[in-house]
C-alpha cells in the first residue's frame, strides 16, 4: 500500500498481488477503490480546466480517458506484470487491436505467429489489410530464423505463447531480441501464462497484452483487456486507445482488480488440476496426445521449462480417430464440463477445435479430433470422473 512504499519495493510476488494499486488512506481508509461511474468531469476554474486538459492522461479529465478505478487497476497490473505503465481496454481483443494500430501504418509489414488467437488473425486480415498493412504469418517454432522474414518495412512482431488451440511454445527471448536489433516492436499475448507464469519484460518483449477477461477477472463476468509496457511506449499507445474511443467500463476494472487479488491462489489450483487431468488422460487408450507444454515429452516442454514458472488450466487433447457422432455424444453428455469459449473462469469447459481453419503458414497434422479443456476450480476427482464417463461414450 502507498503508506508502505519502501516495503512494497522488496515485497515478493504474492504480497504485491495483494498490495498493488491500493490507496485506502486516500479514500477514508476504505480498502478497495470506489467504482466511479462518470462521463462528465467538472472543473471549478479555468485554471483547473486548462491544467487537466494539458495532461489528460494523468488527470481525471473526461470519462473516456479513464477514472481513478481504471487507474487503480492499471497500476496494479503494471506492477504485477513487471512493466511501468498499463492501459485498460474494453476487451482483450481491443487491447490487441489498439497495440497493433498504434505501431502500424499503410505500407508496413507485420509478422504474426500462425497460432495466434483467431480474432487477432481476423483483425490483421480484415481491418489492417484494408488500411494497407501486410501481415505475414510465421511458424511459431521459427526461433532465430525470424530474422530472415524481417524487412525494412517490418514494424511489429506479434507473438502468442503457447499458441491458441495447439499450445506451441515460442522462443520469445530469441524473437524479441531479433526484433530489438532492427528497431522492430515486439508484442506478446500473455493471456495463457498470466503475469504470474511468464514475465514478458524479463524476456525482452516491448508490449505485453492480457485478456483480463480470462484469469485476471477470473469469474466469467467481465470483458476487459490490458496492454502493459515500459514508460517510453505509453504515450503512443494511450493516444491511440483514446483516439479509437476505447475505454474499459469502471465495473469491469473493479472486477479485474478484485480478481487480481486471488490470482495466485486460483492459478495454483487451475495448474494443479490441469496437470492431474492431463497426466491421467495421457495414459488413456482413447487419447492420441495431450497438448500441454508442462508435460515432459511435449514438444514445447524444454522451452516452457526454461522460460515459464507455471502453467494454467487450459490444454488440448487429441483423440484417437473416432466417428464424429461419438465425439458429439461425449461432449453432449458431460455433467461438469460445459461447452463455451471464454475460459479462465472458475468453471470447467470443453470444446471441439478445428485448428486447420486458422492456420496458413503451418499445417495442423493431427489425425483425430482435437478438444480444448479448461480445468476449473471444482474437485479434481469429480472432474476426472466426468471425463472418464465421457471417454466411455466414445466406445
Ligand atoms: C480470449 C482471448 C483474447 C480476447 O479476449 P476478450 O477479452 O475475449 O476480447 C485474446 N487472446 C487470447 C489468447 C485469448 O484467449
Amino acid at each position: 500500500m502507498k503508506k508502505d512504499g519502501n516495503k512494497k519495493g522488496k515485497a515478493r510476488r504474492d504480497t504485491r498481488i495483494v498490495t498493488s494499486g491500493l490507496d485506502p488512506h486516500g479514500n477514508s481508509g476504505i480498502i478497495n477503490p470506489p467504482v466511479y461511474h462518470v462521463s462528465t468531469v467538472l472543473f471549478p476554474t479555468v485554471r483547473d480546466l486548462k491544467k487537466a486538459a494539458g495532461d489528460p492522461f494523468n488527470n481525471t479529465y473526461y470519462g473516456r480517458f479513464g477514472t481513478p478505478t481504471t487507474a487503480a487497476f492499471e497500476e496494479a497490473v503494471a506492477e504485477i506484470e513487471g512493466g511501468e505503465k498499463a492501459i485498460a481496454t474494453s476487451s482483450g481483443l481491443a487491447a490487441i487491436a489498439c497495440a497493433l494500430t498504434a505501431f502500424l501504418k499503410s505500407g508496413d509489414h507485420l509478422l504474426v505467429a500462425d497460432t495466434v488467437y483467431e480474432p487477432t488473425r481476423k483483425f490483421c486480415d480484415g481491418i489492417l489489410k484494408g488500411f494497407g498493412v501486410e501481415t505475414e504469418y510465421y511458424d511459431p517454432l521459427i526461433g532465430a530464423d525470424i530474422s530472415g522474414l524481417m524487412r525494412d518495412t517490418t514494424r511489429v512482431v506479434f507473438m502468442e505463447s503457447p499458441g491458441s488451440l495447439t499450445f506451441e511454445v515460442q522462443d520469445v527471448p530469441v524473437i524479441a531480441a531479433a526484433a530489438k536489433e532492427r528497431g522492430i516492436v515486439s508484442m506478446l499475448d500473455n493471456t495463457w501464462a498470466t503475469p504470474l507464469f511468464f514475465r514478458p519484460f524479463d524476456h525482452g518483449v516491448d508490449i505485453a497484452i492480457e485478456a483480463a477477461t480470462k484469469y485476471i477477472a477470473g469469474h466469467a463476468d467481465a470483458m476487459l483487456g490490458v496492454t502493459i509496457m515500459k514508460e517510453p511506449h505509453f504515450k503512443r499507445l494511450k493516444t491511440v486507445a483514446v483516439a479509437l474511443g476505447n475505454s474499459a467500463g469502471p465495473d469491469d476494472c473493479y472486477l479485474g482488480l478484485r480478481g487480481l487479488r486471488t490470482l495466485a491462489l486460483r492459478m495454483a489450483r487451475h495448474q494443479e488440476t490441469a496437470l492431474t487431468l492431463a497426466n491421467w488422460l495421457s495414459g488413456r487408450s482413447e487419447i492420441a496426445r495431450v497438448l500441454h507444454p508442462a508435460l515432459p515429452g511435449d514438444p514445447g516442454h524444454e522451452l516452457w521449462k526454461r522460460d515459464f514458472t507455471g502453467s494454467c488450466g487450459l490444454f488440448g487433447i487429441e483423440l484417437e480417430p473416432v466417428a464424429a457422432e461419438k465425439v458429439t455424444a461425449m461432449l453432449d453428455g458431460f455433467e461438469l464440463f460445459s461447452m463455451g469459449f471464454s475460459w479462465g473462469g472458475f468453471e470447467s469447459l470443453i470444446l471441439p477445435m478445428e485448428p486447420k481453419y486458422s492456420r496458413s503458414a503451418t499445417t495442423w497434422e493431427g489425425k483425430g479430433p482435437l478438444l480444448r479443456v479448461h480445468a476449473g476450480l471444482e474437485d479434481p476427482d469429480d472432474l476426472r470422473a466426468d471425463l472418464e464417463a465421457g471417454l466411455k461414450r466414445l466406445a
